[in-house]
């Protein structure tokens, strides 16, 4: 069989292109790796998305996504897409099979960028974590380090002083890139204290974390802060690592038009895998919507 359009990744993006696609009664399927919701299910409150005054739990914001693509007649299956092949009828093919269809949009977003130090990798579930939401309770009245000065080191380190003692932003800036509304909000918490100018060289300890060791960038100054845990939110790269030629920015990011054409025809993305300002979960809703009228465009002239 053939499909109208094959969507892959089941984020936002994703999950709103399935909605948009099977609305438009194109026949969809949405291919995931893992599960639905992508970055936003580890997210504990979104409070910019819009029609949500005190925000909505990420998590349960991606479970309506996924009910209301499938109440419209998505179908969502779990493989991992190794490669996409272009032609009239293009393939998409996966972990376990391969599926035909005549459009493809690509919604597969980004993954956590590590810091890629010495002890990053060894202490991973000794005290190193990248998902404050996950792991946060197992801090409870300890220390620990974020690092990090973006909208998710912050915001997750506000989700941190629920429960650990003192929270240390280690930043290598001398401003954070945060939000405002954000950095305004750091300013109320007591435990929560940054330092500047700084990067994390080595994280040290015997058999879970205890120390991390940070150079001043200014002053090559080395210290080590005490810390029984590390949490590590420097920023996202893209997931196109199996694409093979569609046009990708510098950073590794698809390059697409306002209507989300890729350079391949009949070839879309969407969301936070596509070169852009602004990587929000609003924004990737607001792509995952064009792409699938754009491809509702394309069938029509074929
Ligand atoms: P960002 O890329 O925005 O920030 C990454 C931070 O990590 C920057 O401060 C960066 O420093 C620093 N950094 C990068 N590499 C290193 C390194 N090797 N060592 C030390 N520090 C490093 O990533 P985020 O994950 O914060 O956000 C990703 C996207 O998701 C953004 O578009 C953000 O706006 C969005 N987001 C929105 C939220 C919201 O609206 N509530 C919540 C969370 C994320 P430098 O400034 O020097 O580059």
């Amino acid at each position: 069989m053939v499909y109208d359009v094959i969507i892959i990744g089941a984020g936002p993006a994703g999950l709103t292109a399935a909605i948009y696609a099977s609305r438009a009664r194109l026949h969809t399927l949405l291919i995931e790796k893992s599960g639905c919701g992508g970055h936003m299910t580890v997210t504990d409150q979104l409070e910019n998305y819009p029609g949500f005054n005190g925000g909505i739990n990420g998590f349960d914001l991606a479970v309506k996504l996924e009910e209301q693509a499938k109440d419209f007649g998505a179908k969502i299956i779990y493989d991992e897409v190794t490669n996409i092949e272009d032609g009239k009828i293009k393939r998409v093919v996966t972990v376990n099979t391969s599926y035909q269809t005549k459009t493809i949009i690509i919604a597969s977003g980004t993954h956590i960028k590590k810091m890629n130090i010495p002890g990053e990798s060894a202490f991973i579930g000794k005290g190193v974590s990248f998902c404050a939401t996950c792991d946060a309770p197992f801090y409870k009245n300890k220390n620990v380090a974020v690092i990090g000065g973006g909208d998710s080191a912050i915001q997750e380190a506000i989700y941190l002083s629920k429960f650990a003692r003192n929270i240390t932003i280690i930043h290598r800036r001398a401003s954070l890139k945060a939000t405002k509304i954000l950095q305004e909000r750091l300013l109320s918490y007591s435990n929560i204290s940054v330092i500047y100018d700084s990067v994390p060289i080595e994280i040290i300890g015997k058999d879970v974390v205890e120390k991390i060791k940070i150079a001043n960038i200014k002053t090559n100054n080395v210290e080590e802060v005490k810390t029984d845990g590390v949490f590590v939110f420097i920023g996202l790269l893209p997931n196109t690592d199996f694409l093979a030629d569609i046009t990708l920015d510098n950073k590794g990011y698809i390059v697409t038009d306002e209507n989300m054409n890729t350079s391949i025809v009949g070839i879309f993305a969407c969301g936070d895998v596509r070169k852009k300002h602004l990587r929000q979960v609003v924004t990737a809703a607001s792509d995952g919507a064009q792409a699938a009228v754009s491809v509702g465009h394309y069938i029509e002239t074929l």
